[in-house]
């Protein structure tokens, strides 16, 4: 049985998709975890309404065909996530319509109507001791990962492990970014994620996948292929190669590395199907993280270091004929950064923490992640 599967797709005609899927978690050991009358959740990615074409949600097709390989297990099967923003019914309502999740009911799912949140304490967690979630999560017996192939402006890459900060509701995500602004402690929080709901599967729907402004602004891109595996950071270090990121730019996977829940290289992993294959030499990545290996050790050396993480660290950028003075970018920030100046977004560059809530949200596309020159050349020697 292998580790991870990677498995050619190449659009989303239900039949290809079934036999993908199939395939995929065939060559991982099956569903037979999944016993008749057990109720799955399935957490896609919805963080944002979007129609599937834009490639920023798990596409429906897909997790249609999810849907009927549990029903014919017997499963009793629940689709959710929580978009940034409100979580309530009417906004979720129409993420699901505007996403294209309707027909989820007809292939025998439900989508999530449970718009409750609950808190727990969490005392093994590497950072994430107590923390609020979505509480349809505590409804269902097993979830299953459904994730979305995407460059995300704050991690890098979002994919099987990213995937999971939808378990925190919408409207609190904002304060969990000002928790946890250094990078390496948000990525710790998103692995904790990872260890607390333990998804018995994880799969990637990179069938088309987004790159440049992602993970809801980019452009789409043809990848052509489906991931799975029983560990979202085994699943994300093939995404990584996929799109051609080294791992080490990437915190998530960083972090679980460290803590051993994934090796470091491929060639240490067991894997059905031809990777290379998939990769793509140009694709547009925004990973940033990491570009330069420096000892942080001492309090002389780890003062240098921090000004040199300062000094490389992407920021948040206007296209002020792109904007519209909406505000969301306002309301959104979780450090109160933004500020509305003559009609267009301004921002306090003392106050921001680099979160990327506004580039992820602008429903224009106007914020982008801008990589500051210094980094742009060490990136070069690096
Ligand atoms: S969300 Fe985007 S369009 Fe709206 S004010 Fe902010 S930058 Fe401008
Ligand atoms: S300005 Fe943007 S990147 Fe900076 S803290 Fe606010 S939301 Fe985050």
């Amino acid at each position: 049985m292998a580790e991870v599967s990677i498995v050619g797709c190449k659009d989303y005609k239900e039949n290809n998709v079934r036999a993908a899927l199939a395939e995929a978690l065939s060559a991982i050991g099956g569903l037979d975890m999944i016993k008749p009358g057990m109720k799955v959740g399935i957490k896609v990615n919805l963080v944002t309404g979007a129609k599937p074409e834009k490639a920023v949600t798990t596409h429906p097709i897909m997790v249609c065909e999810l849907i009927k390989m549990l029903c014919e297990k017997g499963a009793e099967v629940i689709v959710g996530d929580s978009p940034g923003g409100l979580y309530t019914s009417a906004v979720l309502n129409g993420v699901y319509s505007v996403s294209g999740l309707k027909p989820v009911e007809k292939c025998g799912g439900k989508l999530n109507q449970d718009f409750s949140v609950k808190t727990t304490k969490y005392p093994e967690a590497k950072v994430l001791k107590e923390f609020e979630y979505t509480g349809w999560l505590d409804n269902v017996d097993v979830i299953i990962n459904f994730a979305k192939l995407k460059t995300h402006g704050m991690m890098g890459m979002s994919a099987a492990a990213k995937n999971m900060f939808g378990t925190i509701p919408g409207i609190v995500k904002p304060e969990y970014h000002f928790r946890f602004p250094d990078y390496d402690k948000f990525a710790a929080m998103i692995v904790d994620l990872d260890e607390y709901f333990k998804p018995v599967l994880n799969i990637v729907d990179a069938v088309v996948g987004m790159e440049g402004n992602g993970p809801t602004m980019g452009t789409p891109r043809e990848i052509g292929c489906v991931i799975a595996s029983r560990s979202p950071h085994k699943a994300d270090l093939v995404c990584a190669r996929v799109l051609g990121i080294e791992p080490q730019r990437l915190p998530i996977l960083s972090d679980a590395i460290e803590r051993g829940l994934c090796p470091q290289s491929l060639s240490e992993l067991d894997i059905y199907g031809d990777v290379e294959k998939f990769h793509i030499p140009d694709y547009n990545n925004i990973a940033h993280k990491k570009s330069i290996v420096f000892n942080g050790k001492g309090f002389f050396r780890g003062l240098i270091f921090r000004i040199i993480q300062w000094a490389v660290r992407s920021r948040p950028s206007l296209k002020k004929d792109e904007c519209v003075g909406c505000r969301v970018c306002e309301n959104i920030c979780p450090a109160k950064a933004i500020k509305m100046v003559k009609g267009k977004a301004k921002i306090n560059r003392n106050a921001c923490i680099s979160c990327f809530c506004c580039q992820e949200f602008c429903p224009k596309g106007a914020m982008k992640v801008k990589r500051p020159f210094v980094a742009k050349i060490l990136d070069k020697k690096t």
